[in-house]
């Protein structure tokens, strides 16, 4: 049977990238329908019940920035907030909410229910209506498990860790997408038809823990950060739900000894799990073994929120059997009664390789088929969150016949993690750091609405209520950088004395607030009330001072970013010998002579791929020419 209603945009799944999509599809006008196995796990949390951190922050920010849910849903749900790398610069602060995880997802529910021009219908995807098969095919729509054709002009696919899903807990397993949810075969079965490159990838989950059966007392108490944080550019504390305390305990001798002496009942360690696990989130087996010399690691224990009992102890994922994790677990300070609400387990799954996406995120074998999310080799809600933004806008611009967006590395974060995906693949899970972003200090979370918001507007994902936000404190970081830049400051004034006082060295010549403000010792609330009223909008306060203080940095990798960019599409020789480059480390010319990269702008995302390499490429092409 058809469906009723033609789309311009399907999206499959109602995760993190599935619900990113169709909101950005829907908020360009275009007529979408999120498709989902339950409408009432849209917005669900598989894993631990937080938000951000550092580089995934950046992401949050970004979709943010771009009219997003995930950032305007924390600020509703978030039970404790902190700035990570508070005392680092201001490129690697990151914020780290940990949320409530049923305000979280009933907060995206509501941002979905109430957003136009978006449908949701319950119902599996099984199979996928296609305009002849093969390499260069088009998708036309989905079937569902009920026979039911529903046709799009584009589809988006964002099943996550459903595709053909097993789940792992000691030596037992069964099917499934996450615990309590059926996994995703028929679809899973058609995609491995597709001419698509499928393998395997695993994650985990730590046990549940019921919060009557634990002793803080003896825990180390971690409450949130003052002043609190807020996650949205458009957020505000008063949001915030009660704020509570997460607590510390650590593994031990004894735990690492369960552990060792159970191995061969791990599903890892036995073979049977195939997929690859997320380095950066390694199991607590993985970690006892990887980390031999440790006789010790840190778990955070974390609610999963107000009004649960739960928790999540941060840091013993693990797919032990279930005596073994109650040994583990019981071996812990504050765990010795520990009551287990739910056992850990692995889980693995089917996903694509990235590199058959173009940057767009659509695939390049079927037209107007785009995947985001898991799907994609990558883990976390906020990496699947940037993608489904993506893709969501994109397969809206295929349907309204306009050209795709492509993030650039220099813009964003989600920019960095798209190319990252596409030119250089991934055999494990793929998370955000930042260290992946080599223009760090120009892509920082504070500026992601002054890198993005106005590409939004033009894209028709900003609203009128954050453009006018935007708009009105742009001009107000301009305004007020000018009044600091024009302000003067006179050796033996009331000011000077002031400053003096402030620890500062003797004002012996005349110097404006902006140049004063560049001083290590000198922050904004400092310097911007000696003459004239300091503004009152802590954001854009916090632009005006990073901008003085690192506008020398800034400028310098701006001009980086220009240079690059001038090059980026430079084509390198297939028969470039790199041997006969001058000034190239051994490793350098081997990396390139075995990646072979197609123009100048890939090689430098080569890791370890220096700007002094590139420029020694530079040269070297000059010459040849
Ligand atoms: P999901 O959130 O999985 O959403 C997929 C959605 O698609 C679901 O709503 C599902 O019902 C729907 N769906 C699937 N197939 C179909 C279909 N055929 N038809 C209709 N609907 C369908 N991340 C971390 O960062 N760190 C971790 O330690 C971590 N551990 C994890 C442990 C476990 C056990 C699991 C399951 C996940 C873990 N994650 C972890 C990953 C995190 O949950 C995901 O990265 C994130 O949820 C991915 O978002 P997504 O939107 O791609 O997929």
């Amino acid at each position: 049977m058809d469906y009723p209603v033609r789309y311009d945009v399907i999206v499959v799944g109602g995760g993190h990238a599935g619900t990113e999509a169709a909101l950005a599809a829907a908020r360009t006008g275009s007529k979408t329908l999120l498709l989902t196995h339950n409408t009432d796990t849209v917005g669900v949390m598989s894993c631990n019940p937080a938000i951000g951190g550092i580089g995934k922050s950046h992401l949050v920010k970004e979709i943010d920035a771009l009219g997003g849910a995930m950032a305007r849903a924390t600020d509703k749900a978030g039970i404790q907030f902190r700035t990570l790398n508070s005392r680092k610069g201001p490129a690697v602060r990151a914020t780290r909410a940990q949320a409530d995880r049923a305000l979280y997802r009933s907060a995206i529910r509501q941002i979905v229910e109430n957003q136009p021009n978006l449908d949701i219908f319950q119902a599996a995807c099984d199979d996928l209506i296609m305009q002849g098969d093969g390499v260069g095919s088009t998708v036309a729509g989905v079937v569902t498990n009920t026979n039911m054709r529903i046709h799009a002009t584009s589809v988006v696919l964002t099943a996550g860790t459903f595709l053909g899903g097993l789940i792992h807990i000691g030596m037992e397993n069964h099917s499934g997408g996450r615990a309590g949810d059926p996994p995703s075969i028929a679809l899973a079965k058609r995609l491995r038809e597709m001419p698509f490159n499928v393998g395997r990838l695993k994650t985990g989950t730590p046990a549940r823990i019921d919060r009557r059966s634990v002793d803080f007392s003896v825990m180390e108490e971690q409450p949130g950060d003052t002043p609190l944080p807020v996650m949205s550019f458009l957020g505000s504390v008063d949001e915030h739900p009660e704020q509570v305390s997460c607590y510390i305990t650590h593994t031990n001798e004894r735990t690492h000894d369960i552990i060792r002496s159970n191995l061969d009942r791990s599903p890892m360690f036995a073979g049977v799990i195939e997929g690859v696990g997320p380095r950066y989130c390694p199991s607590i087996e993985d970690k006892v073994t990887r980390f031999a010399d440790k006789n010790s690691h840190q778990i955070f224990v974390e609610p999963e929120g107000l009004n649960s009992n739960e928790l999540y102890p941060n840091g013993i994922s693990t797919s032990l059997p279930f005596d073994v994790q109650l040994d583990l677990i019981h071996s812990m300070v504050g765990f010795e009664n520990a009551h287990i609400t739910r056992p850990g387990y692995a889980i693995e799954y089917d996903y694509f390789d990235p590199q058959d996406l173009k940057h767009s995120l659509e695939t390049k074998f079927v037209n107007n088929l785009f995947f985001a999310g898991q799907i994609n080799g990558t883990t976390g809600y906020e990496e699947a969150g940037a993608q489904g933004l993506l893709a969501g806008t994109n397969a809206a611009l295929r349907a309204l016949e306009k050209d795709a967006w492509v993030p650039r590395r220099d813009q964003s974060y989600i920019g960095v993690l798209v190319d990252d995906l596409i030119t250089m693949g991934t055999k494990e899970p793929y998370r955000m750091f930042t260290s992946r972003a080599e223009y760090r200090l120009v892509l920082r979370e504070d500026n992601a609405d002054l890198r993005l918001t106005e590409v939004g507007r033009d894209l028709g994902l900003v609203d009128d209520e954050r453009w006018a936000a935007f708009t009105a404190k742009r001009e107000a970081i301009e305004t007020e950088a000018q009044r600091l830049k024009t302000t003067w400051v006179q050796p033996k004034t009331e000011e000077a004395t002031a400053l003096e006082g402030m620890g500062e060295a003797a004002i012996t010549r005349e110097y404006n607030l902006h140049d004063l403000l560049k001083r290590p010792g000198l922050t904004y609330s400092q310097v911007a009330p000696l003459k004239g009223e300091a503004v009152t909008n802590p954001q854009v306060a916090e632009q005006v001072e990073i901008q003085a203080k690192y506008d020398g940095y800034i400028n310098r990798q701006m001009e980086e970013i220009e240079q690059l960019r001038r090059y980026e599409n430079t084509l390198l020789p297939e028969d470039l010998d790199y041997e006969a480059i001058g000034g190239l480390s051994n490793e350098v010319k081997q990396k390139l002579a075995t990646v072979r990269p197609a123009t100048l702008g890939v090689a430098s995302r080569i890791s370890g791929i220096t700007p002094a390499a590139i420029s020694q490429i530079l040269i070297h092409l000059k010459k040849r020419n």
